[in-house]
Parts: C-alpha cells; structure tokens; sequence
C-alpha cells in the first residue's frame, strides 16, 4: 500500500478530504473533480449548490448553469 506522507497538514488531526456534494461519497485522491460556482447575484438556489463534485456529478449542474447563464445573457442581465 502506498502511503503519501507529503500531506500539508502535519501529523495530528485528519487531513481534508473533500465530498462530492451530489452523492456524498469522498472525492479520494486523483479522481477527477470539479468546482461548482454561483456567483452572488445567481439564484440562491443555485448558490446552494456550490461546492466540490465528482467531475461526472457535476455534468447536469454545469450544464444548467451553462444554460442559466446563456439565459442571462438574452435577459440582458
Ligand atoms: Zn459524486
């Protein structure tokens, strides 16, 4: 088993590991992820998605916000 010792949190406490907010699994080192971003004056709604996913769970909401977006941009803001 190999064991990464280059963790930046030196010894004690448990390092971050950061959790898919679309299906709650842990996000393991060197899978694939992506970063969901509403911006302030976004629905808060969508504001309530942000956060870390899985790169594949954050397909629909990245779409959705590509079409929001194209949306806002007809709307004139
Ligand atoms: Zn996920």
């Amino acid at each position: 088993m190999f064991i990464d010792n280059s963790t930046p949190y030196g010894g004690g406490g448990e390092p971050w590991v950061p959790e898919c907010r679309s299906c709650r699994q842990i996000i393991a080192q060197g899978q694939k992820q992506a970063q969901v971003r509403f911006e302030r004056h976004e629905d808060t709604r969508l504001q309530a998605l942000n956060g870390t996913y899985h790169e594949a769970c954050a397909k629909p909401i990245l779409s959705v916000k590509r079409a929001y977006d194209a949306m806002r941009r007809f709307g004139g803001g």
